[in-house]
């Protein structure tokens, strides 16, 4: 099968399995996957399965990309926070349909990574930053979306509080039963609105930045 030929069959899959917004299917079909995975895992770049990508960590599956991008309503006006950059691979996707990405991750190694895939697709909208996403990214609030690729029990207030009045904040929740839920806020005058989407399995998200090695 050529590379062609995976990602059309990989769309078709998205499309049956919910993604129907035209423009995040056609950010995702300009996106080669197959430059944020590892080289051993290149025959498996259009699968619709996450991979590992170093640091104990995954790139998330491309139905779950799709769906969490759909969500977010985005517009290419927006200010988008993304926390858990990872491969970088939905920063990419978020970057084609927003204004601009501020992207958070904890292992310097793969925001280093990242970076570089950045450059070589001529991203040049994106604003990335090695530190603890719990804390946010306070100097460039107000977000008009604000997306987590990593999941803690409950959403940070400091993030809540960092997503402007009208905006979309989806992020994966896991409960007490090792269950994880897509949740969606959307803010109000007053408070958020909050609606639990669909079940998903994403690494969770932990404190603290890990020492260099
Ligand atoms: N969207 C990424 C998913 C990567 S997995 C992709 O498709 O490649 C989630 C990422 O969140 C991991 O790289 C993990 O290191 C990062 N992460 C977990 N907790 C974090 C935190 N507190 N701050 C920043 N990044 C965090």
């Amino acid at each position: 099968m050529t590379v062609a030929s995976r990602k059309i069959r990989l769309l078709m899959e998205l499309r049956a399995g919910g993604v129907i917004d035209t423009r995040v299917l056609s950010a995702i079909e300009l996106t080669p996957r197959e430059q944020f995975v590892e080289q051993n895992f290149l025959d498996q770049a259009y699968d619709n399965n996450a991979l590992p990508i170093g640091c104990g960590q995954t790139i998330s599956q491309p139905l779950v990309v799709g769906l969490m991008t759909q969500a977010l309503q985005l517009g290419d006006r927006m200010k988008v926070l993304e926390i858990g950059t990872g491969s970088g691979y939905q920063t990419a996707i978020l970057a084609k349909l927003a204004r601009r990405v501020y992207t958070i991750e904890r292992h310097r190694p793969l925001l280093k990574q990242a970076e570089a895939r950045f450059l070589e697709l001529r991203l040049h909208n994106i604003t990335s930053l090695c530190a603890d996403g719990f804390k946010g990214w306070p100097e460039q609030a107000p977000f008009d979306r604000i997306i987590l690729t990593a999941a803690p029990f409950d959403v940070p207030k400091t993030l809540l509080d960092q997503l402007d009045v009208g905006g979309i904040l989806v992020a994966p929740l896991g409960d007490e039963n090792g269950e994880q839920h897509l949740v969606k806020y959307t803010r109000t005058e007053q408070d958020f609105e909050i609606e639990s989407l669909f079940g998903v399995r994403f690494v969770p998200l932990l404190p603290g930045v890990p020492d260099a090695k």
